[in-house]
Parts: C-alpha cells; structure tokens; sequence
C-alpha cells in the first residue's frame, strides 16, 4: 500500500495522455458513485495485483512547449524525491530533445528506479527510430503508443518489478488521523496547541516518512496517532514548488490516514486547492473532518457561519455529509470539538451493520422506492450485506445489477447515511448479482 509513481517528462510526450490511459478504467469503477473526476494529475490503478498511486507532474508545470527548462527540472527532482518509480516518458516523433537529455541526467543521478517509455510508437513504423534513446544512459526502454494502448502491458510489468517489497502496516495499528491543507493553514499551530498540553502526551514515535512526525495522543478514552503533514517549508528547493510539493506530499499522508483532518484558512476560503486535497481523501475513502481555521480573523454577521458552510457543501457536492467545525488556533478555540468530531468519524468509520439490521432497514425503503425499470426490465433487491473492509462498502444484491443506475446508488447511499450515522465517512455501494 501507498506506493506513488510519477510521470515525469518534457511537455507534449504524451504523459497525461498515458496517464489517463493508467488510471481510467479504475476511476470509471471508483466514481461511479461520487460522481466526477476531480484533479487531473492523481489516480490509482493496480497491475499484477499490486495496487499504486500514479502522479502526473506535466499536470503541475504551467506552460507548454515553451516552458522553461528549470521548471521540468524543479518537478522531476520533487518526483526524485517522493515517488518510488519513476516513469520517464520521451516521444519518438521528435527524437532526443535538449530537455530530454536534461531530465535525463537527473535521472541518472538519482538513485531512484527510472522506467523509460518511449511514446507514440503508434506502429512498427517508428519501431527503429526509438533505439536512438539508448543512448539517454538509462538502459532498457518500452515502446508504447498511449494513444492506442499498446505496449503499457510490459511496461507496467516493469513499473511493478521496481516497485519496493510491500511491507506490513504499522506496529501497534493506532488510528491515524493525518493533519493536511494547504501551505500556512496552521497544521503545525494545531498540532502544536493540542500537544502543548503535555499530560496527553504519550510518546512521540519518529515519523515513517521523513518530515512527519506521528505523534501519539490520547484524549477522550481514544488512543490515535495524530500525523503532521507541515514541516515541508524548510526545504529550499521546495519554496517555488510549495503546491506541486505539499500535492505529492499530502497523496502519501493521505493514503496511510484513517481520517483526514483538512485544514484550511478561512481568510483565504475553500479554494480549488483545498477541494483537491479533499477529493484526494474522498477517493481513498478516508473519513474526513474540515476545519476552517483562523475564525478570529473573520468578521462575524448573523450568517457567517451559515453561508461558509453553505460555500463549501456546494464544493464538495454530492459528498456534503462531512463535518466542518469553524476553529481558531491562535485562540484555542474548538480545537478539541475537532478532535473530538475527528473520533466520531473515526468510530463511524470503523461501523459495522449486522446483515439482519441493515436488511430490516433498507428493504422496506427498496419497496417502497425501487429502481426504476428499464426497457420493461425490474430490478430486484434481494439483500444486502456490509463487506468486511476497513471502510464502509455495502453490497446490493440483486438479479440484474447492470441496470442499476448511479441515480439510484446514491438514493441508496442517502438512506444508508439517514438511518446509520456515516458523518463524514465516504461509503462504497456495489450491485452484486445473485
Ligand atoms: P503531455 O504534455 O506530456 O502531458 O502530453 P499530452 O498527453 O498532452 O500529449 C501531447 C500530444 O501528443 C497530444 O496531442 C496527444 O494526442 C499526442 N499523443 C499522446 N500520446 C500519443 C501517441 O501514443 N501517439 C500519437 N501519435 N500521439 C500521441
Ligand atoms: P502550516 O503551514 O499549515 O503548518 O501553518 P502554520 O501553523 O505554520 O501557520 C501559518 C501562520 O498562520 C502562522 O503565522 C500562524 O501563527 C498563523 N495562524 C495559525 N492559526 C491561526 C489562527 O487561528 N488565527 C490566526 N490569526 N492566525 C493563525
């Protein structure tokens, strides 16, 4: 698990196009419930039954042809950095370029396993030209044409023959509530004014990653490690890529979370920035607490409140079952309500409905509200049975799941959510046949 490979490469080889290729037919299964696609540049896809992130960093240069070369550079160093494989993707139409050959001793010089593709060998015709890349100085390359599919099958063999022997989780499997948001949203001043108070500290566990530091905590008769995602600004390098970074950054955190406490500035609003950061969590299906902090500097009316929440519900539609606690740091404000509303989607997470309650409930709805029919067709629910994943996934089973449609899964979805307290916890539905 949390795996990342970047796609790295000058603009127009084709690393988006691949890209979407990788991770389509996964996201086609994924958001059939929450809806659309979101952010571009991040997804998940498996080969050979091993499961990874796949990142785009094209998606984060702004610019086309014409970009400047020190911007590349800057990506593929970050992507050096976090990712664990590196897909380096050239374009046999235009041959070696100077960029080319720049990302490509960076690459050498890392010690990161780099797997070269060599795109648009749309058919045999250019099959020749690509040995020209040989001479790149990073070995063995894989001709694929993203555009028509071929050749990513042994490509991705080599992606997942790089990737590192998947390890066990953690030692004591603590809940982890993992602290991300943008750059200044006060992730380190919350952290800090929580473990300020020192009686509820218990130990302090270096972090997996370097950078974070998991800190254990215990409050509320709950024991969790609380996960800090800030710590990055230090970096020198890392100052003009601050987003691009705290991106790849927080994909990691994200992906190893069992709530995702996303913190962002109220001053500044819930940008497009801070709704990536959500959908990155939505699509992991982690549990998810917003906080909008620095309320001290808001100027409050009759429906300050009101109107924020209603802002963000609209974001983050249809997923609007999602706590939001309006906190200040500075002046400790509801700092433990959010730790505590942290904990109840932790619990609401981690719920389990016994088949017999869940039938009782949901099926009378069914009957009272089928699935419309189609072409003549009805559709019939015989039972349903919550899956025993760490995350809420319920399977309907039925005669004739394809018919289903996602107007009706999230109908589903919505009396799940009135009748078993799913607050802030993303839930899986699946038409089974039976
Ligand atoms: P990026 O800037 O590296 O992300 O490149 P894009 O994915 O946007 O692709 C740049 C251009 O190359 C687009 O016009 C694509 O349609 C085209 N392209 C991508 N892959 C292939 C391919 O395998 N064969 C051909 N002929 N064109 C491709
Ligand atoms: P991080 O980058 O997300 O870790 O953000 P920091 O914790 O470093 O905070 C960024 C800046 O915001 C610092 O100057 C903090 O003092 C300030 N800040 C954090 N929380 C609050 C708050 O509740 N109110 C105000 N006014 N400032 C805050």
């Amino acid at each position: 698990m949390g795996n990342m490979v970047a796609i790295v490469g000058r603009p127009n080889v084709g690393k988006s196009t691949f890209f979407n290729r990788l991770i389509q037919r996964r996201e086609a299964i994924v958001d059939s419930v929450s809806g659309v696609t979101r952010d571009r540049n991040y997804g998940k896809t498996d080969w050979n039954g091993r499961e990874f992130s796949v990142i785009d960093t094209g998606g984060y240069v702004i610019g086309s042809d014409d970009v400047f070369e020190t911007e590349i550079d800057k990506q593929v160093e970050l992507a050096i950095e976090e990712a664990d494989v590196i897909v380096f993707v050239v374009d046999v139409t235009s041959g070696i370029t100077p960029a080319d050959q720049d990302v490509a001793k960076l690459l050498r010089k890392s010690n990161k396993p780099v797997v070269m593709a060599v795109n648009k060998v749309d058919s045999n015709k250019n099959l020749l030209d690509a040995t020209e890349f040989y001479s790149l100085g990073l070995g063995e390359y894989y001709t694929i044409s993203a555009i028509n599919g071929s050749g990513s099958g042994d490509l991705l063999d080599a992606v997942v023959e790089a990737l590192p022997e998947a390890v066990e989780e953690d030692e004591e499997d603590l809940p982890k509530f993992t602290v991300v948001g943008r750059p200044n949203a006060g992730k380190s001043s919350f952290i800090n004014a929580l473990i300020g108070e020192d009686r509820y500290i218990v130990t302090d566990i270096a972090g997996t990653t370097r950078d974070s530091i998991d800190t254990r905590y215990n409050r509320f008769g709950f024991d969790f490690k609380l996960v800090d995602t800030a710590g990055i600004r230090k970096k020198s390098k890392v100052k003009e890529n601050l987003e691009f970074y705290s991106v790849m950054r927080s994909v990691r955190a994200i992906e190893h979370a069992d709530v995702c406490i996303i913190i962002f500035d109220a001053n500044r609003g819930f940008d497009g920035q801070v709704e990536n950061i959500f959908w990155l969590a939505e699509r992991n299906r982690k549990g998810i607490v917003i906080l909008a902090n620095k309320w001290d500097l808001i100027e409050k009316e009759t429906n300050t409140i009101k109107n924020f929440e209603t802002e963000i519900r609209e974001r983050i539609s249809p997923f609007t079952d999602v706590p939001i606690v309006f906190i200040s740091v500075l002046n400790k404000q509801r700092i433990y309500k959010a730790i505590e509303t942290a904990v109840e989607v932790y619990k609401n997470r981690s719920k389990k409905i016994k088949t017999r309650v869940l039938n009782e409930t949901m099926l009378p709805l069914i009957e009272q509200n089928p699935p419309p029919a189609i072409k003549g067709k009805y559709v019939k629910i015989k039972y349903i049975t919550q899956l025993p994943t760490p995350q809420p996934q319920f399977a309907f089973f039925c005669n004739l799941p394809q018919y289903v449609k996602d107007s009706y899964k999230r109908y589903l979805e919505n009396q799940l959510r009135k009748n078993f307290d799913f607050h802030g916890v993303p839930i899986s539905i699946y038409m089974r046949k039976k």
